[in-house]
């Protein structure tokens, strides 16, 4: 989206040599040039949109375990991310803005409605066995993938998108062009969301996995599902009761998509980089 980056920009302040005889004319045109370029670039980085959508809310409390219950630790999450983007120039809407009942649609809506460039999902898991812990990030499952669901054992199955068989018996008229394009492009959000999983991973420890969640299966844009932890595992429920594991979680996923933000737009929207899709 950005057409003229600061790399660019420093590299014609750099290259940009005035004689000395001239000198004056350089002083005056300089910083005119340097603040007509921070508005540019302010203006310009601003178009980058991302959607955070905290999971749950309302009467939909999510996986509640003792004290801790998902819709609340997601949000403050969420709050906290936000704040990080906006000090950043990023333009940032959440899909629920209180502790409120926001349908699956509605936030898919949300997404569409601001033309996102990123979708962020917002959870936070658990497991009967008290033993499962760690961060998972899902990214959308291929369209003609049935081997899936078994992988996710999680409080968050009813988030599933259930449209998902009469997708694949439609997709059967390959001659249907309209079809073939939307795999495509679906296929390369697929493979965007694997390179921004791959990034939030380098920053927070976790596992990618695939799942055809509502949220991830309906948005256009590259789109990632966050599980923060384990409500369920005695320890990681204490830690994500606590601000200061709120806020480190925020800054390691605001870091995770500054660089993928970046990466995206100084260059090319690049797919060069080798990430594998989990198997
Ligand atoms: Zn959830």
């Amino acid at each position: 989206m950005i057409s003229f980056s600061r790399f660019r920009l420093n590299s014609i302040l750099i290259n940009s040599k005035v004689p000395s005889k001239n000198r004056f004319p350089q002083i005056i045109i300089r910083p005119l040039f340097l603040l007509l370029m921070s508005v540019f670039l302010k203006t310009s980085v601003n178009a980058y949109t991302i959607i955070i959508d905290p999971g749950h809310g309302g009467n939909d409390k999510g996986a509640v375990y003792g004290p801790a219950q998902e819709s609340h630790i997601v949000f403050d999450i969420s709050k906290a991310l936000k704040k990080l983007l906006e000090e950043n120039h990023y333009t940032v809407t959440m899909t629920r803005q209180k502790d409120q009942f926001v349908s699956l649609q509605k936030r898919v809506e949300v997404s569409q409605n601001q033309s996102a460039d990123l979708f962020v999902s917002l959870h936070a898991n658990a497991s009967e066995d008290k033993r499962a812990r760690g961060i998972e990030f899902f990214l959308q499952a291929p369209q003609n993938s049935n081997s899936f669901v078994h992988k996710v054992s999680k409080t968050d199955s009813m988030l599933f998108n259930n449209s998902i068989e009469n997708e694949q018996a439609s997709l059967s008229k390959k001659e249907d062009i309209k079809k073939i394009v939307s795999e495509l492009a679906q296929n390369i959000k697929i493979k965007r969301s694997l390179l921004l999983s791959s990034q939030l991973k380098k920053e927070l420890p976790g596992v990618i996995k695939q799942a055809p969640f509502y949220v991830l299966t309906k948005t256009e844009v590259p789109s990632v599902l966050i599980e923060v932890g384990f409500l369920s595992h005695p320890k990681e429920n204490k830690k994500l009761l606590t601000k200061t594991y709120q806020s480190e979680v925020a800054q390691k996923i605001f870091s995770s998509l500054q660089r993928f933000s970046a990466k995206s737009e100084f260059q090319g929207n690049s797919l060069d980089e080798k990430a594998e899709i989990p198997r």
